[in-house]
């Protein structure tokens, strides 16, 4: 796919609301919809858009927020299944999802669920989530997902408070018999603060873990915020001959919809390339000057823009982005940037000065 011109996934907030709270949200939601979002017939037009300008149609992966608050969901996934997207929900879980609704949407033609899980306990799941009783909920719906056909894919936030249950969580991951296990490195934006975050040298030997664990369990195991997962696969020889493929982040490959029509380069990089309500999604994924810098290499600063890995990975836009202002700038969370987030950056001057 050549990623100047097409997109792989598109994930689209079809609204701010939602009932969890969630430490890390991304999107800080907000108990109720708001009036502005974007019509069925406005998502319709945009699907139109895309079918009738790209040759390969992306994912589709509604979001939130809550994607469950619409009451009009059940229109604005036919819609997408009948346009011949491959369609994808991830709903947060809570008492408004049951296994009859996920039944339901298998019979639309919805083709997966992501369900959040961020620790292999309702200890640590329910704390992050910020309400009792959601991981025991996750789990009867990561059932009812794989009892009803769907593949189910469970998304894992790494942060500070998840660490620890990790390894553990790719466990309880393979029981509940996951297509796909994606692991978030949380990025410092939203709710998410710079203290979660994970030093770049926890980063490396969280990828090394997943990258070794993918080599024993048959479902797919990704990292989403780190794009340098390539790197470490490639330098073990497991992406096969010749150079790396380049792996999928911001404006490359992926686009983000907010609830207002927005388009972001990700859900964690607050950086409109346009509007859909003034202009094409296709037009601004290819030709905006954001979208257009954030697919260039040679703009890339300090150790990412040197980087023999600057095409294939190029590092996470949105994290040197949310620590340093600067989407360009090399990305803290990789050892090989020769950048560091500011309090781990803090700690080392410490320890040097004993
Ligand atoms: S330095 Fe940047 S481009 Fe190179 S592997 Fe690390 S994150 Fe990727």
């Amino acid at each position: 796919m050549d990623f100047s011109s097409s997109m792989h996934v598109l994930t689209w907030e079809l609204t701010k609301a939602c009932h969890l709270h969630c430490r890390h949200c991304r999107a800080r939601a907000i108990p109720n919809r708001n009036p502005g979002e974007l019509s069925v017939a406005e998502i319709g037009a945009v699907l139109d858009d895309l079918s009738a300008k790209l040759d390969l149609k992306p994912i589709m992966v509604f979001t939130g927020g809550d994607p469950s608050e619409r009451d009009d969901l059940d229109e604005i996934l036919a819609l997408s299944v009948e346009k011949g997207f491959i369609t994808s929900i991830s709903p947060s879980v809570t008492p408004r999802i049951t296994p009859s609704l996920v039944w339901h949407w298998a019979e639309l033609g919805v083709r997966s669920i992501s369900i959040s899980i961020d620790g292999p306990s309702a200890e640590i799941h329910d704390r992050f989530r910020g309400v009792k009783g959601t991981f025991e909920r996750s789990l009867e719906i990561s059932k009812a997902v794989v009892a009803s056909g769907m593949s189910l894919q469970i998304n894992t936030s790494v942060s500070r408070f998840t660490l620890g249950g990790l390894k553990a969580m790719g466990e309880l991951a393979a029981d509940l018999q996951v297509s796909s296990w994606e692991v978030f490195f949380v990025i410092p934006t939203g709710r998410a603060s710079i203290k979660s975050s994970l030093s770049a040298a926890e980063i490396e030997e969280t990828l090394n873990y997943l990258v070794e664990y993918q080599q024993q369990v048959k479902f797919r195991v990704t990292a989403v915020g780190a794009p340098h997962y390539l790197r470490i696969q490639h330098r073990l020889g497991l992406t096969g001959d010749g150079p790396p493929r380049q792996s999928v982040r911001e404006a490359r490959g992926f686009a983000f919809i907010d609830h207002l029509g927005e388009v972001f380069p990700s859900g964690y990089l607050p950086l409109s390339g346009g509007n859909v309500r003034d202009k094409s999604l296709v037009e601004i994924y290819r030709d905006s000057e954001l979208f257009r810098s954030l697919r260039e290499p040679s703009n890339f600063k300090g150790g990412c823009g040197s980087c023999e890995y600057s095409l294939a990975c190029g590092g996470s836009r949105a994290r040197a982005y949310a620590v340093f202002g600067d989407s360009l700038a090399a990305d803290p969370g990789c050892v090989l940037s020769g950048s560091e987030l500011p309090a781990v950056r803090e700690e080392l001057r410490l320890i040097s000065s004993f």
